[in-house]
């Protein structure tokens, strides 16, 4: 495998087409919006940049990096002879149904059709192809450069030579991958959405304070980050659709959002993105203050 497409160059894209390009393949990375492509190339020479300047990586190899990666508006184009694509698009089943469905009808019957999804069923994606066998779900966390898991998600009809495909290749890249049936949330966000659920239940009932949650759990878990930080760093909205895909996929009363995120999603108050959630961020500042509406 030599060239890859990865489709949708935000976040996860952006960070995707970093690390195989680094690690010496050659990437199409396709967006509809060639301003998104231009801000994709910025932000991954910046971190190429951040590692040169630890030692992490040699100056070859952030030249090489980028003479790896070929910007795309066009679809058709960009996937042309490659062997692996990685869709990495919005969020939205409706838009990936289509995007697979076109895929199906432009790349070679042997390409792999792989997906960085975070909640859609791997099967229901699959399902808009004609070669369910052929695709599978390849969930990287964020940030890609950084973060050492991919999460391989076999849909019900992923061909055992696609997941063995998706696990070396994860291999080459320096990553760990673990592989999982799919269910809904998979088993990254079946676990962390509802500590995240139960820690927002936690602010409603006034059990304790946003800064007291996630001492809690930094010092006491030793998790690097609380969980309500971490939902405003995830997004707000991102992560109650998540639960709602977990309290639908699983019937499960269990799931059922806290009503106080479903308010602040309701008035925009989306986490680091809108800048306000559970704390509030100003753009250049890394001091984190919890939001006065949850102070005593
Ligand atoms: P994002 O909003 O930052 O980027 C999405 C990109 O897709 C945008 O640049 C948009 O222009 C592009 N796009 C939309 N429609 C397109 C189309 N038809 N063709 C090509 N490009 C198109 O989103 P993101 O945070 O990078 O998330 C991408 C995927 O990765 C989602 O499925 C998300 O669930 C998943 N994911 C996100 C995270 C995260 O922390 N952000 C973590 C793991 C997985």
């Amino acid at each position: 495998m030599k060239k890859i497409a990865v489709i949708g160059a935000g976040t996860m894209g952006n960070g995707i087409a970093h690390v195989f390009a680094q690690n010496g393949f050659s990437v199409s990375l396709i967006d509809i919006s060639q301003n998104q492509l231009n801000k994709a190339l910025d932000i991954i020479t910046k971190n190429l940049d951040r590692q040169l300047a630890k030692n992490s990586i040699a100056a070859e190899v952030k030249e090489m990096a980028l003479q790896n990666i070929a910007l795309h508006t066009s679809m058709a184009a960009g996937v042309q002879d490659a062997s692996l694509i990685i869709e990495a698009a919005t969020e939205l089943t409706e838009l990936k149904l289509d995007l697979f469905r076109q895929l199906d009808e432009i790349v070679s019957e042997e390409s792999i059709l792989a997906t960085n999804t975070s909640s859609i069923s791997i099967t229901k994606i699959a399902a808009a192809t004609s070669r369910p066998q052929q695709v599978i779900g390849m969930h990287f966390m964020n940030p890609v450069p950084i973060m050492k898991l991919v999460e391989v998600i076999n849909g019900y009809a992923t061909a055992q030579e696609v997941t063995d495909t998706i696990v070396s290749l994860s291999k080459q890249l320096g990553k760990v991958p673990c592989v999982v049936n799919d269910y809904p949330g998979f088993i990254s966000n079946r676990i962390l959405m509802p500590m995240i659920n139960e820690a927002i239940y936690c602010v409603y009932e006034r059990v304790a304070g946003v800064e007291e949650i996630d001492t809690i759990m930094k010092l006491g878990m030793a998790h690097p980050m609380g969980p309500l930080q971490l939902a405003d760093f995830i997004g707000l909205d991102v992560c109650l659709s998540i639960l709602n895909v977990l309290h639908e996929g699983f019937g499960n009363p269990k799931y059922a959002p806290c009503p106080l995120l479903v308010n602040m999603v309701m008035s925009k108050k989306l986490g680091v993105k809108s800048g306000e959630g559970f704390y509030t961020y100003t753009p250049g500042s890394k001091d984190l203050k919890v939001s006065t509406r949850f102070l005593p």
